[in-house]
């Protein structure tokens, strides 16, 4: 339940809110999807489900603009207005579309995608893999995999920045259906010189790397240096590093599978628009 509902004027006020117990609300898509203020969202204090809601619409944290190659994305950008920008990397537009229903798409903020730190997001492997930087209210900046680690210190996402890498990246998710529970969510970044791999970031959802997305970093090193592996032998050296466990979507070793299969096909289609 929603004990007070706090519209600040300026990004101090929602800070100093904030420093008091407060819980930011972006879209509540989140918030309000009936677990709202029982700890078992990261960054809300459990409170016995009662929240003082800090709603952040009025603090000009909406758009997108360019910088040099570097694309700035406001953190209660919505997720439909991501998919359907023009300008934007096809990987954040098509990891945006992935959250089913255009209703839902239309409040939910990309700021509360990061904040929400939910095992089936698409953008959160999509930033790790993309190198993405957050920038924090007081000036700091996070990676996302540091954000991730302690969101309530972190503070306030004001702005979500894609560097201007010069590699190639995608981003992937894999269910029985657009509504259905995912078995898959990967981002993927590649440079490739002199026909080997000189820069590889893989983030990866679904119970992956715990339950939160991550870096499959142990992989990063192994394919580093080398001419990226043939298909059969790439599928394997994912499955060895992905450790989802069993559960409705299918056996722990199914899993495993479909991770190899699809992150191994990800990597092979970055190869392939790199030359
Ligand atoms: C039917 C349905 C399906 C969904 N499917 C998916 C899915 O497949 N994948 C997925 O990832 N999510 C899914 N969601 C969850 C949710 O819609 C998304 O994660 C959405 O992006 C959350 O954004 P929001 O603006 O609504 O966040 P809110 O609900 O407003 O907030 C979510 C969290 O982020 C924090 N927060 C919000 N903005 C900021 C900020 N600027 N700085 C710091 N913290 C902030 C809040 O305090 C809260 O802890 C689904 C939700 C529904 C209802």
């Amino acid at each position: 339940m929603i004990n007070h509902f706090y519209r600040p004027g300026s990004v101090d006020e929602a800070l100093s809110l904030h420093s008091r117990g407060g819980v930011f609300l972006a879209g509540g898509t989140e918030i309000n999807r009936g677990r709202k203020g029982d700890g078992s969202l990261p960054g809300i204090p459990d409170r016995g489900g009662e929240i003082d809601a800090i709603y952040l619409a009025d603090l000009g944290l909406s758009g997108i603009r360019k910088e040099g190659g570097a694309f700035f994305i406001g953190a209660c950008t919505s997720l439909q207005d991501i998919a359907d920008s023009p300008e934007l990397p096809a990987w954040i537009r098509t990891a945006a579309g992935f959250i089913p229903s255009r209703n839902i798409r239309n409040m939910a903020t990309i700021g509360g995608n990061i904040g929400a730190g939910r095992w089936n997001s698409v953008i959160l492997p999509g930033l790790l893999a993309a190198g993405g930087v957050l920038h924090m209210a007081g000036g700091k900046t996070l990676a996302p995999g540091s954000y991730l680690e302690s969101p309530s210190e972190a503070g306030l996402i004001l702005e979500i920045e894609l560097p201007d890498f010069p590699g190639v990246c995608r981003t992937l998710k894999e269910a029985r259906s657009h509504l259905a529970v995912p078995v898959v969510t990967a981002g993927v970044y590649l440079e490739i010189a002199d026909g080997k791999v000189s820069k590889v970031r893989i983030g990866a959802g679904c119970g992956c790397t715990g339950s939160l997305p991550g870096r499959l970093t142990g992989l990063e090193d192994k394919l580093t240096g080398e001419p990226l592996p043939q298909r059969e032998a790439l599928i394997n050296l994912i499955k060895n590093e992905v450790n989802p466990s069993s559960d409705p979507q299918g056996s722990a070793e199914y899993r495993k599978q479909v991770n190899g299969v699809k992150i191994a096909d990800l990597l092979i289609e970055c190869r392939e628009a790199l030359v």
